[in-house]
């Protein structure tokens, strides 16, 4: 009953999902310039172990390194990309870039996975499992150390195509999770339908814990749920201490936001993880915490 009437009172911020582009509108013709000019890279975020502080991966996102307007993220292109027809092309430089980073730092001794993120749209296509697995060992890597990002809307629907291909892209290797739990009205249930192995907790959601009691009550009972459905489970948008120390007492796996690291350029990645130091940095997080 505490839960019921909790989540009456949480509304997932629709606004800031559907916000028109802050940025200039480019056209598709913008973009599809750009994309022939090879001006799309993904930027990485990390993902840490809550318990621990372990590195466990990197996010893949998408930026525009634009030559007059210096670095552009999603909102400037994504949506118009979508609608365009141009979406699996950047699914296609994406996958092969992060993959071939991800093979790169592997190489060299990190034990971290990449995850990318998939549109709604390219997960209707006919030949997507095969042509993803195909991009990736180009690159010389095992699909098991990519993640692909689905979001939770995408999951509801209920078209056969999309959930064949998840199940295909799953059998060939791929590690799926879904993305962006808590701004959607998926339910549990209906989120077991897709061989998930991973579920990303929005940031909006882990926001209304942090700031209020009923949000408390939704994230500790989705994380105890996604427990028991044996998710690996990712906060994201964690962005102070005591987002960081509820997270912990609830028993989310990993964190992933601002107060850890903001997406960084490929070139960067490898220096950030040589310094990243996982025992100094819990210890550095209970002082804060006692202020
Ligand atoms: P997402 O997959 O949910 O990615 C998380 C977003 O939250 C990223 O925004 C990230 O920069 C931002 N973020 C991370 N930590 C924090 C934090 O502590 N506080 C706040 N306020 N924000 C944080 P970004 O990079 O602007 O990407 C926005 C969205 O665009 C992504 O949301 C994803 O849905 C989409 N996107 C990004 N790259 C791609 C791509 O290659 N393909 C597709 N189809 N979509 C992409
Ligand atoms: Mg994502
Ligand atoms: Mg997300
Ligand atoms: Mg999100």
């Amino acid at each position: 009953r505490e839960l019921l009437s909790a989540l009456r009172k949480y509304k997932p911020d629709q606004r800031r999902l559907r916000a028109p582009p802050m940025e200039e509108h480019y056209s598709a013709a913008d973009l599809e310039a750009a994309m022939v000019g090879d001006q799309f890279e993904p930027f990485f975020q990390p993902k840490v172990e809550l318990a621990t502080g372990r590195l466990c991966g990197f996010e893949a996102l998408a930026r525009w390194r634009h030559p007059e307007h210096g670095v552009l993220s999603p909102h400037a292109f994504i949506d118009t990309m979508e609608s365009r027809g141009l979406i699996d092309a950047l699914t296609d430089v994406m996958l092969d870039k992060a993959s071939a980073w991800c093979a790169f730092w592997r190489n060299r001794g990190l034990d971290i996975k990449v995850s990318v993120n998939i549109s709604i749209q390219s997960l209707a296509d006919v030949g997507l499992a095969e042509s993803l697995i195909e991009r990736v060992r180009r690159q010389g890597l095992d699909p098991c150390y990519m993640i692909l990002e689905i979001t939770e809307t995408a999951v509801m629907i209920e078209v056969g195509r999309v959930l064949e291909n998840l199940a295909r892209l799953r059998m060939k290797g791929f590690e799926l999770s879904i993305d962006d739990y808590g701004t959607g009205y998926s339910s549990m249930q209906q989120l077991t339908r897709i061989a998930a192995g991973e579920l990303k907790i929005d940031r909006t959601f882990v926001n209304f814990a942090s700031h209020q009691n009923d949000g408390r009550v939704i994230l500790r009972s989705s994380l105890e749920m996604a427990r028991k459905l044996n998710l690996t489970t990712v906060a994201e948008g964690v962005e102070t201490p005591e987002d960081w120390a509820l997270l912990a007492e609830y028993g989310c796996d990993q964190a992933q936001g601002y107060l850890i690291a903001r997406p960084m350029a490929a070139d960067t990645v490898a220096d950030w993880a040589q310094q990243w130091d996982p025992e100094r940095w819990l210890t550095g997080l209970s002082p804060e915490l006692k202020q």
